[in-house]
């Protein structure tokens, strides 16, 4: 494999290998072989990285905003340069094949590098005159950071914390998902290269419960986790304890409405992206997909014509756009959420079995007259699975859309131009596209509503969630006492 990281962790500028921790083996999900050996941190290492973070972080922060900009725009330009080697790291890690991780991880993680420390040398305060006193603002860096990542985009996930966490003058300690623990340490690696002072940013190993004492260290001002809602829940209680920050981006259930005035091709396209890509591991993905009762057979028809042209197989063949799942174990929760859609009576009509081949490969999969009481419409499944609605009209479509515990995405078809907006200001979400779907540039607000989280990461949003603000009056005139 090229470009491997040395060691398990990377602590205070270097790689560092703790042997005592308990084994995690990196296995490629398309063969199921074991590619790397990684060790969970054990607590002289939790202690190292925390310790090191936190004495690294008053240094950066006195820096000015345009000298830490350079050193991110600095690893942005590396993460380009070495695109395809840190691309084949990632589809090692998670067997997403290279025709997407190519196109779309590294290269988000630069955009994310980029774009903050683009915006570093401007996070200023205001004025506010007050008559002759007036009231100025400095927005601060939080302190010690911790990132905890899933394992579906290591190395965007990686950057979209780091880049504006390190930006803002704070400093982190990430741990990746245990599933794809290689990519933040390549990370890691380019931020030094790139100048980063040593300390600052530190990636160390483990499961939960690593991730769990990272949360519970009283030296810790803020906790970013992306993961799932149950996860969600039990971390920002812990953080909850010591009044830590938290950005949380979680699961979801969200909605695509296709009306029946929908361009087809682009509908069925977007459904495609929203269900197929990554395998269907993708947070944001439109899982219930509410189609408008007319278009409902011709939908389906162009939509299983476009399945089987799905290149299926070696994910390192550039010809390949669907790959394995990322585990053993998912694949399994996956395969029981397609027994549970037949048991409860959904029409299976694409897909549905594990491929006969090597590796953790299970076909794209599509029920139809999918009932909202169902259990594949109600819970996440975090798999290729598509499960489709049919609608009469847009009120029933608005109500049924919304009828979630989840808030992340959701997505309207339509060559309706007021009705595109009318029903997205309606939707429950947070991230929303029209005639469009799963587009994440480092621009827009990511984030979800509801139980899929709390803040926004990517976009000038989520430079309040790594900041903070200290405001100053300052009289200029005697103070009046009563007494
Ligand atoms: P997960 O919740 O099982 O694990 C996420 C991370 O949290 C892992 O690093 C894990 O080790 C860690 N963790 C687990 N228990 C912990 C604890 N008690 N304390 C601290 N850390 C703990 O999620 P996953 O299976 O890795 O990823 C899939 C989930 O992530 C899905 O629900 C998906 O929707 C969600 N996700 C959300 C986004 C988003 O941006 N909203 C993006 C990708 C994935």
């Amino acid at each position: 494999m090229l470009a491997q990281p040395t060691a398990s962790h990377f602590i205070n500028g270097q790689y560092v290998e703790d042997t005592n921790g308990t084994p995690l083996p990196v296995i490629y999900p398309a063969t199921g072989e074991t590619v790397a050996q990684m060790y969970e941190a054990t607590p002289e290492i939790i202690e190292q990285a925390l310790s090191t973070a936190q004495a690294a972080q008053k240094e950066w922060a006195q820096r000015s905003g345009t000298e830490r900009g350079r050193v991110l725009r600095r690893a942005a330009d590396i993460i380009r340069e070495r695109n395809r080697e840190l691309s084949v790291l990632e589809t090692y890690d998670t067997g997403k094949p290279l025709s997407e991780t190519l196109y779309v991880d590294a290269t988000s993680g630069a955009d994310a590098l980029e774009y903050f420390g683009g915006l570093a040398g401007s996070l200023t305060g205001e004025h506010i005159p007050l008559g002759q006193d007036w009231v100025y603002t400095i927005r601060e860096a939080l302190g010690l950071c911790v990132g905890i990542g899933a394992w579906n985009y290591p190395t965007q996930i990686a950057c979209w914390k780091g880049a504006p966490a390190l930006a803002c003058g704070n400093s982190m300690v990430f741990k990746p998902s245990e599933t794809t623990p290689l990519c933040a340490l390549k990370v890691a690696e380019i931020l030094h290269e790139a100048g980063l002072p040593a300390g600052v940013y530190n990636v160390i190993q483990g499961t939960g419960s690593v991730g769990a004492a990272l949360v519970s260290d009283t030296r810790v001002d803020k906790v970013s986790l992306t993961g799932s809602v149950p996860t969600g829940k039990k971390i920002y209680a812990s953080a909850a304890a010591d009044m830590k920050h938290v950005t949380m981006e979680l699961g979801g259930k969200s909605p695509l409405i296709i009306f029946d005035d929908a361009d087809l091709e682009n509908a069925v396209g977007g459904a495609i992206l929203g269900n197929f890509y990554s395998s269907g591991q993708v947070c944001s993905n439109s899982t219930r997909v509410f189609v408008q009762e007319g278009l409902k057979d011709a939908f389906l028809k162009r939509l299983s014509e476009r399945l089987a042209t799905a290149q299926i197989g070696d994910p390192m063949d550039e010809a390949t756009n669907f790959g394995p799942m990322v585990s053993q174990n998912q694949m399994a929760i996956v395969q029981r959420y397609i027994q549970i859609g037949q048991d409860e009576g959904a029409n299976l009509v694409a897909g549905g079995k594990r491929m006969d081949r090597e590796g953790f490969f299970l076909e794209p999969t599509v029920f139809a007259d999918v009932t909202d009481d169902m259990t594949i419409a109600k819970e996440e499944i975090f798999g290729p699975v598509m499960s489709v609605l049919t609608f009469k009209d847009e009120d029933e479509a608005i109500a049924r859309a919304n009828e979630t515990e989840f808030g992340l995405s959701a997505g309207v078809f339509t060559n309706d131009m007021t009705r595109a907006h009318r029903v997205i200001g309606r939707l429950e979400a947070g991230s929303c596209f029209i005639n469009s779907y799963n587009d994440a540039p480092v621009e827009a607000p990511f984030g979800g509503v509801k139980a899929s989280g709390v803040g926004r990461e990517n976009s000038k949003e989520a430079i309040h969630h790594y900041s903070q603000v200290k405001s100053v009056y300052v009289r200029m005139g005697d103070v009046e006492a009563p007494f």
